[in-house]
């Protein structure tokens, strides 16, 4: 059980690197498609116009192939082949939205490409895992995890819960208490960006839909983010879950270190 599992988890991670090695053909073919329909007339304006833009073509797809490569190699093996100055930010940049569209094409809807963005962006945290400073370590959670019907206000302070049982808000505050971590809730990514200002963690474990977990992931960097979706009972934004298990383990995870890796690899993000 535990190794079909696996297997459906690693298939999950390649759909999203698939998609990334098919963008990346297909932006080289329109990339050489283009300049063999304007190299004729940049040619004439100027040859050495015409040799810059040439220059400067290549070496975009000479950064984005290499980063690709390195993401692929690091996901897959979950071992740390990246330079740590941000070239895996620009590759995912520039294929994100092809991957969406292409995503489309194979009749995959843009929360299961995104799904499996946030699998790869957890492959490689666990890849970079040694890089990454663990003394602030921040839980983010979205303002929807709260019970809908809830009159406190625990977004300005989260002591407000009552942990009353009506939502799981008040045992995520004790599981916190418990590894004596921070929490900060938010109502979205422009409240999500002002904690991550103020509090300057070192690290976030996220809990967010697919849409918001991957444009927080993008938003955040530097900081890494662990990414645990949310799961959605009553439709988006409103008495959401999150599995407590897979967030304990992944607090757990990044406040043990590998050692705990093999046994995190069987649970879903
Ligand atoms: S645990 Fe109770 S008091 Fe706390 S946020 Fe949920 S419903 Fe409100």
């Amino acid at each position: 059980m535990a190794d079909l599992e696996n297997r459906l988890r690693a298939k999950g991670k390649w759909t999203f690197l698939a998609l990334s090695i098919l963008s990346l053909v297909a932006l080289i073919i329109l990339s050489f498609f283009l300049w063999y329909l304007i190299s004729p007339r940049v040619n004439a304006m100027s040859p050495f116009l015409s040799l810059a833009i040439k220059i400067l073509g290549i070496l975009s797809l000479f950064v984005i192939s290499g980063g690709l490569f390195l993401i692929v190699l690091s996901s897959a093996l979950e071992r740390d082949f990246l330079f740590p100055h941000g070239e895996k930010q620009i590759t995912l940049k520039v294929l994100f939205p092809i991957n969406l569209f292409l995503g489309k094409l194979f009749g995959l809807s843009k929360d299961q490409v995104r799904e499996s963005f946030v699998q790869v962006n957890n492959s490689l945290f666990k890849a970079t895992e040694k890089r990454i400073e663990k003394d602030r370590l921040l839980i983010l959670l979205p303002h929807c995890l709260q019970n809908f019907d809830c009159p406190h206000k625990i977004v300005a302070n989260y002591n407000n819960c009552q942990r009353c049982g009506g939502c799981l808000i008040g045992d995520i505050i004790e599981m916190t208490e418990k590894y004596n971590i921070d929490v900060s809730i938010a109502t979205g990514g422009t409240l999500a960006r002002k904690v991550m200002v103020e509090k300057r963690p070192s690290v976030i474990v996220a809990v967010a839909c697919e849409r918001d977990l991957c444009s927080g992931i993008q938003d955040a960097y530097p900081i890494p983010v662990y990414g645990v979706l949310n799961e959605r009972p009553y439709g988006p934004c409103m008495n959401t879950k999150v599995n407590l298990e897979n967030l304990d383990q992944a607090v757990q995870y990044i406040l043990n270190g590998a050692k705990d890796a093999k046994r995190y690899n069987h649970q879903r993000v």
